[in-house]
């Protein structure tokens, strides 16, 4: 724990001290924002970063053994959000960057106990091809008829909030939803499709609705104008990339080029609240203990953001807490590769929510990225929990372990129990961002702009894929060093 007591709070130095609560990616990145400007005209500050955990990362955990590396946590990251990528360039770890191994770049869809390829083109909720779909096992001859009418159907009212599954059904029926998008999308924000609002996680195919009339011609005319399938992101990067030691490369990196004693752990922050004396803000742990700062941003989820402010602005503070998240299991498992008939030609599979399975989706990690194991051992992840399984989060691991085994053995065939198998538990860690969501944080960003010198950052407002975190980290440290500098200028 901290050695500050109340003490620090009077204890003014010249230059503002800017605390940063949260140490995972988005903070982390807000840390180093602040600390390697290279701009001459930015005041100087001192930045601390605060984690109530042991150690930096949040949720992103690399563990390596002997010849494997398991991620416990996030795998990878899109290169179609280009922070993330600028971000290792920056760190000097662009020569870490390890692409998908693109032979075997496709994904299965779970339908009727078989694994079907997802057809050649499907971009998340839409075709961009139609013949891969034509000759498509997913579908049927019906389903693949209703997804064409996307083509000449009227544009909806790009005011409304819809749901995923309203805007998935009306745009290409109810097939493409049950196959694709709902174990699609809801794999990735473990999320409820009736409840998930398109706006806030997929804009980009509202946008190419309303600009185009149809997503299907849209994503034609972005495939022809870019000269690369929607979705890919040229030829330097494959559309997912990892780093070749795991995902903590990047943790590490960024620790790294923190000052010394900038990053404390073991340290839970409790309030936040206006300054008593002094410098403007309070930081108050859970021992009671303070420490005093001009700026603060907090990265932590939503939720413990709204308890922090409780005292600050309780509307705020409420606003924050409304923001729901769900709580997921990743299991990693290493089997030998003569165990799994499967020719695992392929990054993985989804399960749709009709199958009425425990997983929500398995990754082939090892076909992914080469290095994971060596080859005679297979290395998949597999994901359960989330919005529409919140139970199977409880369950023990032995529970948990037995499901697997049946889903794993109808899809893959499996013969044999794993060599290794490390269950990694996330209590709410994906926030949800449900119809009304883009509002609710419309509200928190009006709230904030009464308090100056206050920042909130994380995969909880904008989107939370690592990229978004990332941008969201660098945002929140620009809007505090732009704060700093007016206060400043006025002094
Ligand atoms: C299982 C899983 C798999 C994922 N896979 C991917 C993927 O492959 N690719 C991808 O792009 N994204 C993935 N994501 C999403 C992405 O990884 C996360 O959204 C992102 O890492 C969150 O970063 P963050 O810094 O906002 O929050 P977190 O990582 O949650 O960090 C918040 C930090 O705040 C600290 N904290 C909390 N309360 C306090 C307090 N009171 N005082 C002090 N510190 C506090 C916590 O200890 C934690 O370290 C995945 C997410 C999960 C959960």
């Amino acid at each position: 724990m901290l050695s500050q007591t109340e003490s620090d709070i009077s204890e003014v130095g010249s230059c503002p001290r800017v605390v940063v609560i949260g140490a995972g990616i988005s903070g982390l990145t807000a840390a180093y924002t602040l600390t390697c400007q290279t701009d001459a005209q930015a005041p100087a500050m001192e930045v601390l970063l605060l984690d109530a955990s042991p150690r930096a990362g949040g949720v992103i955990c690399t563990y390596n053994l002997d010849d494997v590396i398991l991620e416990l946590g996030p795998d990878s990251f899109t290169t179609q959000k280009p922070s993330a990528i600028k971000l290792c360039e920056s760190l000097g770890i662009a020569s870490r960057i390890l692409p998908t191994d693109e032979r075997y770049r496709r994904t299965f869809v779970a339908y009727k106990n078989k694994l079907h390829p997802l057809p050649d083109g499907f971009f998340m909720v839409a075709p961009t091809r139609i013949l891969p779909i034509i000759g498509s096992s997913l579908f049927s001859f019906q389903g693949k008829l209703r997804m064409a009418m996307d083509l000449f159907l009227p544009k909806g009212d790009a005011g409304l909030d819809e749901s995923l599954t309203e805007f998935v059904t009306r745009r290409f029926g109810a097939e493409v939803l049950e196959r694709v998008a709902q174990p699609m999308l809801g794999g990735i924000y473990t999320g409820d499709p009736d409840r998930l609002s398109m706006k806030s996680v997929m804009p980009r195919f509202i946008e190419l609705e309303q600009k185009h009339g149809s997503v299907i011609a849209g994503l034609a005319a972005e495939r022809g104008k870019h000269g690369s399938k929607p979705g890919e992101s040229g030829a330097r990067y494959s559309m997912f990339v990892t780093l070749d030691e795991g995902m903590n490369v990047l943790v590490n990196a960024l620790s790294s080029k923190l000052p010394p004693g900038c990053l404390r752990t073991k340290a839970t922050v409790e309030h936040v609240k206006a300054g008593v004396q002094g410098r403007p803000w309070d930081v108050v742990f859970s021992d009671q203990s303070a420490l005093s700062a001009d700026a603060v941003i907090i990265a932590t989820s939503a939720k413990q953001a709204g308890h922090m402010l409780l005292s600050t602005d309780s509307s705020l503070s409420d606003d924050l807490k409304q923001i729901p998240y769900a709580s997921s299991a990743v299991i990693n498992l290493i089997y030998r590769r003569s165990d799994i008939p499967h020719a695992l030609d392929g990054f993985g599979f989804v399960v749709p929510r009709k199958e009425n399975r425990s997983i929500l989706a398995c990754s082939f990690s090892s076909v992914k990225w080469g290095n994971r194991t060596p080859a005679d051992k297979v290395l998949l992840r597999v994901f359960i929990g989330g919005a529409l399984q919140p139970d199977l989060y409880g369950f023990t691991d032995e529970q948990i372990e037995c499901l697997l085994w049946e889903d794993l053995h109808t899809y893959l065939g499996l013969k044999a129990l794993p060599l290794l198998s490390v269950i990694s538990r996330f209590p709410d860690a994906m926030p949800q961002y449900n119809v009304g969501h883009s509002a609710l944080v419309e509200r928190i960003d009006q709230a904030l702009t009464k308090y100056d010198g206050l920042s909130l950052a994380g995969n909880a407002y904008r989107g939370i894929g690592m990229p978004d975190c990332i941008a969201s980290g660098q945002r929140a440290a620009q809007a505090v060093m732009s704060a700093l500098a007016t206060r400043q200028s006025s002094t």
